[in-house]
């Protein structure tokens, strides 16, 4: 029993082994950990509270997928509720489609019960304000309500990395079943309706109980473009070592010379409950895990792959 997940993830992880301990399933350990994630305000990358879009709201993004049937459920650009991931799993216990977003993924969450949240963030229209003023070069933030050439401006949107963070979960229970969760308020200052790699599934997260899991952070835009999770996955089933799967990853996101900003994160688990990270950059990657018999999280370092242009 093991779960492992990056940014913020210890705030969360404790209750999602707890949950594994009780004898609960990984899907379960995957929807208490993040929830957790999601309401941890001080993250500007997750939740409500995270950095918005150029308009100045958010919108989440979050996938879920059970490695034991490859199951799995997916949102985007969702406003107006706390918990995305638990949304996600209801898509993809509850309905024939997997992946729904925006007016109709909110209508979905209502159907299924969720409360609309009440929370206002009461540091955003100043964080917001000043992003605008000091990055746009514009005073006044109703302005960009105006415009007609906001795509202008999103270029302007922090590096995801910098900006960044995303949650990523991997979790294996007591019967050797995994799960992974993703859970984002995406790249700050985005273009409004941008999805990047969390919702999307083989990119942001995949996971298959016979060869392993994968998850990502960092510019979606890159790993959606190689299928950045899927890959990792694929690569272990072909044969290759965790390590050597994760690694290969990264390289094929560093095979991206055009479109570039950024880099990304990948986290990994092996059908055996090997674990490790790896990134992009030269900074090493690292994650957090715990297993059933520890009494705190541990953080590891993971390995660089840097990206070194062409
Ligand atoms: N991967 C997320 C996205 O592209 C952002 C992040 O992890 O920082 O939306």
């Amino acid at each position: 029993m093991i779960v492992m997940a990056t940014n913020n993830g210890d705030v969360g992880i404790r209750q999602a082994v707890a949950a594994l301990k009780e004898g609960k399933t990984a899907v379960d350990a995957i929807e208490i950990g993040i929830r957790e994630v999601e309401v941890h305000r001080p993250d500007r990358s997750v939740g409500l509270h995270g950095y918005p879009n150029i308009l100045g709201y958010p919108q989440l993004d979050a996938l879920i997928m059970d490695g034991r049937t490859r199951d799995v459920g997916a949102v985007g650009a969702v406003t107006g509720y706390d918990h995305p991931i638990s949304i996600a799993r209801c898509v993809m216990e509850k309905l024939i489609h997997v992946f729904l977003v925006a007016d109709g993924a909110e209508r979905f969450a209502s159907e299924m019960g969720f409360e609309k949240s009440t929370y206002v963030d009461p540091e955003m229209p100043e964080i917001y304000a000043k992003h605008v003023r000091e990055q746009l070069g514009i005073d006044d933030p109703e302005e960009i309500q105006h415009t007609k050439e906001l795509w202008k401006l999103s270029h302007l949107a922090v590096d995801p990395q910098k900006a960044g963070g995303t949650t990523n979960f991997i979790a294996q229970d007591g019967k050797g079943d995994i799960c992974v969760g993703v859970s984002t308020s995406g790249w700050g200052w985005k273009y409004p309706g941008r999805l990047g790699d969390s919702p999307v599934i083989s990119a942001g997260g995949f996971a298959d109980n016979r060869y392993g899991a994968a998850a990502c952070t960092g510019t979606g835009e890159l790993a959606i473009r190689t299928g950045a999770a899927r890959n990792v996955v694929t690569y272990m089933k072909m044969g290759m070592s965790l390590e050597e799967a994760t690694a290969e990853g990264l390289r094929d996101m560093n095979e991206l010379d055009s479109q570039r900003v950024g880099g990304v994160q990948i986290i990994s688990l092996d059908a055996s409950g090997a674990h490790m990270a790896g990134t992009t950059s030269d900074r090493k990657g690292s994650h957090v895990f715990m297993t059933a018999d520890m009494d705190e999280p541990e953080f590891v370092d993971g390995i660089s792959v840097p990206y070194e242009g062409s």
